[in-house]
């Protein structure tokens, strides 16, 4: 496991996550990765993202099902299948990155307006 590709600055948490967003439920996994979007001047903005694995909500989105699949078969992760686990997190994150670009700018609108308010 000292060779294989570990995808940048993504971090995976899988203790004590938050409950999901969606319907309250346990989360599986919490992906941390940077957000890579361009705000209305079109310049880059860095920031943290978060994602949440939900089986309740997430089991539609293929790249999803595959990881929760995963984790129904083996509930801890281990070295025998760490490799898999990599891969299957780095294509889901990639699901999720394309997915959470309007809502990230949503945030950021929210942020703003709370801003003004305050
Ligand atoms: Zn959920």
């Amino acid at each position: 496991m000292s060779d294989q590709h570990v995808e940048e600055e993504v971090h995976l948490k899988l203790d004590g996550t938050p409950p999901c967003p969606q319907c309250g439920g346990v989360a599986l996994l919490l992906a941390q990765f940077p957000s890579a979007w361009r705000n209305n001047r079109g310049e880059a903005v860095p920031g943290l993202k978060e994602a949440l694995l939900c089986p309740a909500c997430d089991h539609g989105e293929p790249a999803a099902a595959e990881l929760l699949a995963l984790f129904a078969v083996d509930d801890q992760i281990s070295p025998e299948n760490l490799e898999v686990f990599s891969s299957l997190a780095a294509a889901w994150i990639e699901s999720v990155r394309h997915r959470t670009v309007d809502e990230e700018r949503l945030e950021s609108e929210l942020e703003s307006w709370r801003r003004g308010e305050l």
